[in-house]
């Protein structure tokens, strides 16, 4: 079995007994350990800040770019063994882990191509400079962002052990900030083998990027004012870390990214069989069955009027039970395993929760039967999918974020309060959609979503059959959404480096600064 290791202090690291297990959820074996016991993390964190930041520093963003380019054709030229070790470890479909791994060298690409249109600085100008006083033209004020001298320490939750590492990564990285990442432990193998092609190929240079396989142990603790944390994964976990001795007692940045109770509401224009229609329905599809629903961003509650639910159910029910749920490796499989027992018994206990306040109308929740396995074996799930009556009377069905393929249909009579209000009981989405032709509909809606979502699309008949999928998340638009969601931001192009810069106020002689900074 093999044995990660972690990647710290310029070599990899053997951690101590005991040991935690990942396991294929497809086939139930062992298939590698990891223990990050015995590491000094103080040590790590200081490696971070005294060799990785001042290198980072010292490169232009365009340097830092193109560094950022050669790890993302270096992971590119590796794809087929990272999707080898992606359909081991997760038990992810080979599209589940392009989706991953294309995810990862995708986003490090982007950020490579606006480290070379930033160009040759080293800071980035926010804004206009201005004159303070109404008799001087010398005295001028403006602001700067600069990296901070400290080190990122980015957590990430199971489902995008690359795409979540490289994206965050990447980012930080280009702001010129060291990195040190602790992916979760059930898929940190996947993680494990990219940090391995670019360490084999010399690719990092030393304290940029570190790599812990195992538990944080006590990273945190050795959080400082100058560093910054950026954590994915569940509000519970995300909640702890935010009050944690670090973050409280140095002030250190926080950004969490959690759970969401994303939403995607259909017009009242809506037609059954119309263009938009279809592409409403094979995104249904598509958000509850790729990954097997374990998406941050997938859609949770559908918002559908009256006069559509029944004919939606029917279409719906028809596409799912065509998908083929087992081991990827048995042909023909569509939808892979959730990523261990544990998330299945949390999927069990939340579609019992949602029957509560609404039926299943497609899917069997206890379902044991699946392609290419034995019956019991793996942590398989049917797509299930509810309906509620009463969706503003509900509770559950917008609080409780089931992680796998469920969705619930919220019927709703066709106005923009009452989509409005249903959407706005999540508290806080990653991501929502609406998809209508309907301009004055979309428009009042879009309105009305956007403070409580951290993007949301608006899909009518002329654009539908182009839009990328409603969970794809796009390195040049925000990530991260308000109240639930955890209130982070992640990407969005120059947006995401903010975190990772300090933005200061300069006062002086105008010619100077210009010379110094414009
Ligand atoms: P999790 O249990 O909260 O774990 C997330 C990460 O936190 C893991 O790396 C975990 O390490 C670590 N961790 C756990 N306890 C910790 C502690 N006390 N101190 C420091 N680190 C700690 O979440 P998950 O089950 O991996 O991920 C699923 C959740 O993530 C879902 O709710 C999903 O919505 C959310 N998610 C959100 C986004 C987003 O962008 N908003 C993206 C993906 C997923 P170990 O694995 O070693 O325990």
């Amino acid at each position: 079995m093999i044995q990660l290791q972690s990647y710290v202090l310029g070599g990899w690291s053997k951690g101590q007994a005991p040991f935690r297990d990942l396991v294929n959820p497809a086939t139930d074996e062992r298939v590698a350990q990891a223990s990050s016991n015995g590491l000094d993390m103080a040590a790590v964190m200081d490696h971070a800040r005294t060799v990785g930041g001042p290198s980072l520093r010292a490169m232009s963003f365009e340097e830092r770019g193109a560094m950022l380019r050669t790890w993302s054709k270096a992971l590119y030229a590796a794809r087929e063994a990272l999707l080898d070790v992606t359909m081991v470890n997760a038990g992810s479909t080979r599209g589940d882990a392009k989706f991953d791994v294309d995810g990862a060298t995708g986003t490090l690409s982007y950020y490579a191509g606006l480290g070379k249109k930033l160009g040759d600085r080293k800071w980035l100008v926010d804004g206009e400079s201005e004159q303070l006083t109404r008799n001087s033209a010398r005295f001028y004020g403006m602001h700067i962002r600069v990296p901070i001298q400290g080190a990122a320490v980015h957590i990430g939750a199971f489902n995008f052990p690359a795409w979540g590492t490289f994206a965050k990564a990447a980012v930080s990285i280009l702001a010129g900030v060291p990195v040190v990442t602790k992916p979760a432990s059930s898929t940190a193998w996947i993680t494990h083998e990219m940090v391995k092609v670019l360490t084999d190929q010399g690719l990092i240079p030393p304290g940029v990027l570190q790599l812990i396989c195992g538990s944080p142990g006590t990273l945190l603790d050795h959080l400082g004012p100058q560093d910054a944390l950026a954590f994915t994964g569940s509000a519970d976990t995300g909640a702890k870390l935010r009050g944690g001795h670090g973050p409280v007692h140095a002030s250190t940045a926080v950004n969490i990214e959690a759970d969401s109770l994303n939403a995607m509401v259909l017009g009242p224009d809506l037609e059954r069989g119309s263009d938009l229609y279809h592409w409403v329905k094979n995104s249904i599809v598509l958000e509850m069955t790729q990954k097997a629903g374990q998406k941050c961003t997938a859609v949770r509650r559908v918002v559908v009027p009256e006069s559509l639910v029944d004919a939606l159910t029917e279409d719906l029910s028809e596409e799912l039970a065509r998908i083929s749920i087992g081991d990827p490796r048995a042909e023909g499989v569509r939808m892979g395993p959730l990523n261990n027992r544990a998330q299945q018994e949390d999927y069990r206990e939340g579609v019992s929760l949602l029957s509560g306040e609404g039926r299943i109308v497609y899917g069997d929740p206890e379902r044991e039967s699946f392609e290419g396995v034995k019956d019991g074996q793996g942590a398989f799930a049917s797509p299930i999918l509810l309906r509620c009556d009463a969706p503003l009377q509900a509770e559950a069905v917008h609080a409780r974020e089931v992680f796998g393929p469920v969705v619930t249909l919220c019927v709703y009579d066709g106005s923009v309060a009452q989509a409005a209000a249903i959407v706005a009981k999540g508290q806080g989405m990653l991501a929502s959609t609406v998809a209508s032709s309907d301009r004055k509909f979309g428009g009042e809606l879009v309105f009305e979503l956007a403070p409580y979502n951290g993007r949301v699309m608006l899909i009518d008949k002329k654009v539908c059959d182009q839009a990328t999928p409603h969970g794809m998340v796009l390195p040049n638009l925000n990530h991260g959404g308000p109240g639930r969601a955890g209130g982070g931001a992640e990407l969005g192009g120059l947006r995401g480096m903010e975190f990772y810069m300090r933005r200061v106020a300069i006062q002086g002689n105008r010619g100077l600064l210009d010379k110094l900074f414009a």
